[in-house]
């Protein structure tokens, strides 16, 4: 079988789901339109953010006038702490059934800034974003009822980003969410059969073929895994074995700002705009196990494709069937290292 040519299917190991490839439908190397970089029209300060310092906030709580990151728990907030954890199954049949899910949901500004993203903030001005990260990923993990932390951030009104104020969500829940369960599900039994590291081993057979491989540095690595669904998914992961942001080392934060600066400047080069995506990051169920199986890692899931206008849905087949992708993963690879910020 040819992998540039023939259609296949490729399998996630971290979910055990499958995606079907059909290179066949996208044989010119690079069919994307590239627009001009768009100068940012975003101002630094706009009166009408509810995440602007000093602004009021539509639940009526007013921002203080913050200069570095800034944390406040979600006015509108998905998830409430005070609800009671209980089972409904409505005529006991397991056909209707529902859970109560207590949780919290907080709001992370990156910067007082409005006009700025990962892309462009300095280095510098990342860090901090990062000890936020860490310090909030302990603190909710610590929570008794608390059995996962999810951050992530969605970019780009194409994404639903209510607003262009560099920020990120934290959702902490009772209950391990969907994709986290899978994942665990998986590396456990990778673990149990090899007694290895499933993530860690990938990375080793990444390193070699080199094909996917996109950046790294002393603490972490990006690349196109060889299962992405999206066109330009990418697939962070800490060089490290490690479960979380708990076990970060004195220079990990750092050479994580480092990667995900380069990795969101090098998105924004793909078609020449503020390029849309949500990432997250996998870390362990914040629960009393210790999790030797958990690796360490976050997505990025972009939607676009074609040109800055273009995007991939997930429709049809994808949605009654398998995700599926034309553009292989090895050819986005290539388009991304072309671009690659130093
Ligand atoms: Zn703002
Ligand atoms: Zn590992
Ligand atoms: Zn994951």
């Amino acid at each position: 079988m040819r992998l540039t040519e023939d259609p296949h299917r490729r399998l996630n190991p971290l979910t055990n789901e499958w995606v079907l490839v059909s290179p066949h439908r996208a044989t010119r190397p690079w069919q994307g339109e590239v627009a001009q970089l768009r100068a940012n029209t975003e101002p630094a300060y706009d009166a009408n953010c509810y995440l602007c310092p000093g602004n009021a906030r539509a639940g009526g709580a007013r921002n203080p006038a913050y200069t570095s990151t800034f944390v406040f728990d979600n006015d509108f907030a998905a998830l409430k702490p005070g609800t009671a954890p209980e089972r409904l199954d409505i005529e006991g049949l397991g056909l209707l059934v529902a859970q109560g899910e207590p949780g919290i949901c907080r709001v992370i500004c990156f910067s007082p800034r409005h006009d700025l993203t990962l892309a462009t903030m300095t280095v510098e001005q990342i860090e901090p974003v990062v000890h936020t990260w860490m310090e909030q990923f302990r603190a909710l993990g610590a929570i008794e009822t608390i059995k996962h932390v999810q951050i992530f951030e969605n970019r780009g009104a194409m994404m639903g980003a209510s607003n262009p104020h560099p920020h990120c969500q934290i959702w902490a829940t009772a209950s391990l969410p969907v994709e986290p369960r899978k994942e665990l599900a998986a590396q456990h039994a990778y673990l149990r059969a090899t007694h290895r590291c499933l993530l860690c081993d990938y990375i080793e057979v990444e390193r070699r073929q080199q094909e996917r491989l996109l950046l790294e540095n002393d603490g972490f690595i990006a690349l196109v895994p060889f299962w992405a669904v999206w066109p330009f998914e990418i697939l962070v992961c800490s060089r490290r074995h490690m479960a979380s942001m708990n076990d970060f080392k004195q220079d990990d934060a750092c050479a994580l700002s480092h990667l995900l600066h380069r990795v969101t400047a090098t998105y924004d080069k793909v078609f020449g705009v503020a390029f849309p995506y949500s990432m997250g990051f996998h870390q362990m169920p914040t629960d009393s196990d210790g999790h030797p199986e958990w690796h360490f890692h976050a997505h990025f899931y972009p939607p676009l494709l074609r040109s800055a206008t273009v995007r991939k849905f997930m429709v049809g087949f994808e949605m009654l069937g398998t995700p599926q992708r034309d553009i292989t993963a090895e050819l986005a690879a290539e388009k991304l290292r072309s671009l690659i910020v130093l």
